[in-house]
């Protein structure tokens, strides 16, 4: 692994702060990360990619959100949507596509989301209807990440009749087909780098070989394979963290008041040692995700107890770096300022924290700790 160092210093956190500012993407870096293999970590060594485990994969997302958390989430996004492809493809998917996937021009994005269907994703309104040997996509997406680059996009589409679960399916959309709109969303509080479009799907003709997930049959499995992608951004937090109290410590050991370094005062020792309580538990969560087989049932709530701790306590180190440097964490030229912009969303997308709340609630009723 590149030493935290020496990934600060990398070219994307240039590209990274940038982006900050004028909203240019971070996928200009995709050449280059693709030539690094960065595109094709999760895809299996049978299918052309790394097969990296998950421990090794979310060792690497950390150490990318600490340089550049759009970065982070666009290489997480591609991932997730790639061993997805690779675990649930047909024949045509495996050896016609997942090879592509570790390169530049073939990015992946994924499309559950909609402006009425967020943390009810049942409620999907992406109409797929028979044609011929395939589909035919009406519905509009929201929040799409990677949305502007991408040329491949997993879609959560309805089947049947309106909230009906046994009737939604996952589909393959080529980018390239006719009958696609991406419009990108502007204005983000954070991760101001990462590309956020909307999609608008126009009679979109999706051949029926890329079926990920058929209706009723393998939804719950894909949605399964999604729990690697909340471990994934549990790692995104903790990278984001890491720079966080970095620049806390850098920043309290350097600014005096009342003739001594701050980071002589108690008070600001508090923070420091909770923040580094926080980082450390939060890698221990992430490590037992890891540990866990991708099919292992225990994943679920292992992976929402990850994401749910890593991403709030992200937020409370990112709050403490604002508060170590006072007036001078208040405006953009400081970075814990975009970081601590950019760390919020991660208690949102991928299933918001109240989400992950439902989830281990659900674990407990079935051990019998809850009725
Ligand atoms: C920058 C960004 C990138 C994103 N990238 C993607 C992407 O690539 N693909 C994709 O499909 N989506 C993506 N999303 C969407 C994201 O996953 C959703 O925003 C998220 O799931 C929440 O949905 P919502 O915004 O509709 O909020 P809502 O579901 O409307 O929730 C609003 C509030 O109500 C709470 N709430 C809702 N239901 C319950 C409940 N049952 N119990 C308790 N509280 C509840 C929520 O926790 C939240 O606090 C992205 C979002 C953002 C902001």
């Amino acid at each position: 692994l590149t030493p935290l160092a020496n990934s600060r210093a990398s070219e994307l956190a240039p590209l990274d702060r940038a982006g900050d500012r004028d909203e240019s993407s971070i996928c200009q870096a995709l050449p280059q990360l693709a030539e690094m293999g960065f595109l094709a970590l999760r895809i299996s060594e049978e299918h052309g990619g790394l097969g990296l485990g998950r421990l090794p994969y979310t060792a690497l997302l950390h150490e990318m959100a600490y340089a550049s958390p759009s970065a982070a989430v666009t290489i997480s996004v591609h991932n997730m949507v790639a061993e997805l492809a690779d675990k649930m493809g047909s024949e045509h998917v495996l050896s016609e596509i997942v090879p592509l996937l570790g390169s530049a021009e073939h990015l992946g994005a994924l499309a559950i989301s909609e402006a009425d269907a967020g943390s009810d994703a049942a409620a999907c309104a992406t109409i797929a209807t028979p044609d011929g040997d395939g589909w035919r996509l009406n519905g509009n997406k929201m929040w799409i990440t990677n949305g502007i680059s991408a040329r491949w996009f997993v879609t959560l589409v309805q089947t049947g009749r309106p909230r009906d679960k046994s009737t939604l399916a996952m589909l393959l959309v080529d980018g390239e087909s006719e009958g696609l709109e991406r419009i990108k969303i502007h204005g983000k509080m954070g991760l101001r780098a990462s590309e956020t479009v909307s999609l608008h799907f126009t009679d979109l003709y999706c051949p029926g070989t890329h079926l990920l997930a058929p209706p009723g049959g393998g939804l719950r499995q894909a949605l399964f394979a999604l729990n690697g992608g909340r471990v994934a951004i549990a790692a995104q937090a903790t990278g984001v963290a890491e720079a966080c109290m970095n620049e806390l410590v850098r920043y309290a050991k350097q600014r005096h008041q009342f003739e001594r370094p701050i980071a002589s005062f108690p008070a600001i020792q508090n923070m420091i040692a909770d923040s580094q309580v926080d980082l450390a538990a939060a890698k221990q969560l992430i490590a037992y995700a890891c540990w866990l087989d991708s099919d292992d049932p225990s994943l679920i709530g292992a992976a929402a107890r990850a994401k749910l701790f890593a991403t709030e306590s992200a937020d409370r180190i990112a709050d403490r770096a604002v508060q170590v440097h006072g007036g001078a964490g208040y405006v953009n030229d400081s970075l814990v300022e975009q970081l601590y912009r950019d760390i919020r969303v991660t208690r949102i997308y991928e299933g918001t924290s109240e989400v992950q709340r439902t989830i281990i609630a659900r674990e407990l009723k079935m051990m019998g700790v809850l009725t």
